[in-house]
């Protein structure tokens, strides 16, 4: 690895195992020099993560619910402490209530739809405008999301209308930043087997179809989600903002499975 990424500082959000793809792309951006915050949610995912941390030379971690504005000032609060400016941010967060992540999309009840919606997308609004307080030079906004946003996906439901307006909240994001010089921008990988991801109804029906359909018949890798993640934290993204960069080997560019699949 080369040093993309030396004499950059930032927060990664959403770790809870080595699975997580938070913990990929903390894992590319410590293998190209970033010096990392990790936030993780409750105790129990913080003895997780502190061990996880430590191998990437981090001691600092901050305990965040992003429904809890108080945990979110007083991480942002400690950032600001530690380090006085930060250059990017990773939000690797999203909860439904599994309840709505089998059945049908009609059948939504209205809490749970304002519970995805709050921790799916609100919370990259809350982080981003926290954030840019703490990026006077500019920096890079990282969310992740799937294409059940805007192509039917099974049992992806609430989710994919949470992740629809995380990917719109990308855009406006990108837009109202982007004379400050900070880019915002979300990367999308195909199914991949984390602890949120089997929380979706037929989650390893899914796994094996893409990875069987795909064009290059293969799932994404956490490396390659965490490489992208990098490139666009790094100065090589630059000039991208808005965007969402499929990383799925390709299984989007499909309008039907593969013919040996059919
Ligand atoms: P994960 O379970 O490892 O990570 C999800 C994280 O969200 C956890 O660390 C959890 O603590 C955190 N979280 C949930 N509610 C929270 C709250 N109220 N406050 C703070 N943190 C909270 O699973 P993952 O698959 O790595 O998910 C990371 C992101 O990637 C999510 O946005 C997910 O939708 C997205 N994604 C996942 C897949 C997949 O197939 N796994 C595919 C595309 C996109």
């Amino acid at each position: 690895m080369a040093d993309l990424m030396k004499g950059k500082r930032g927060l990664v959000m959403g770790v809870a195992n080595e699975r997580s793809i938070a913990w990929g792309i903390a894992s590319a951006l410590a293998a190209e020099g970033a010096e990392l915050a990790f936030s993780y949610q409750g105790d129990a995912f913080g003895k997780r993560v502190e061990p996880l941390a430590a191998s990437v030379g981090s001691d600092f971690l901050v305990d965040v619910d992003v429904t809890n504005p108080a945990s979110m000032d007083a991480a942002f609060a400690a950032l600001k402490d530690r380090w006085g400016t930060i250059d990017f941010v990773v939000h690797a967060i999203a909860f439904a209530d599994k309840a709505e992540l089998a059945g049908r999309f009609k059948d939504t009840a209205r809490e749970n739809f304002k519970v995805a919606l709050d921790i799916s997308c609100y919370s990259f609004i809350d982080v981003a405008n926290r954030a840019a307080d703490l990026m006077p030079d500019g920096g890079s906004l990282i969310t992740l999301t799937y294409g059940g946003s805007n192509r039917v996906t099974p049992f992806y439901n609430v989710m994919g209308v949470a992740k629809a307006a995380l990917e719109a909240s990308v855009r406006y994001l990108a837009n109202d930043l982007g004379p400050q010089g900070i880019r915002v921008n979300a990367v999308s990988p195909g199914p991949m087997k984390t602890l949120a991801g089997a929380a979706i109804g037929g989650a390893r029906k899914t796994f094996r179809h893409t990875e069987a359909n795909a064009p290059m018949r293969q799932n994404a890798t956490l490396e390659a989600v965490g490489g992208t993640a990098a490139w666009l934290c790094s100065d090589y993204g630059n000039c991208t903002t808005g965007e969402i960069v499929t990383v799925d080997c390709g299984y989007h560019v499909l309008g039907m499975p593969q013919s040996e699949n059919i």
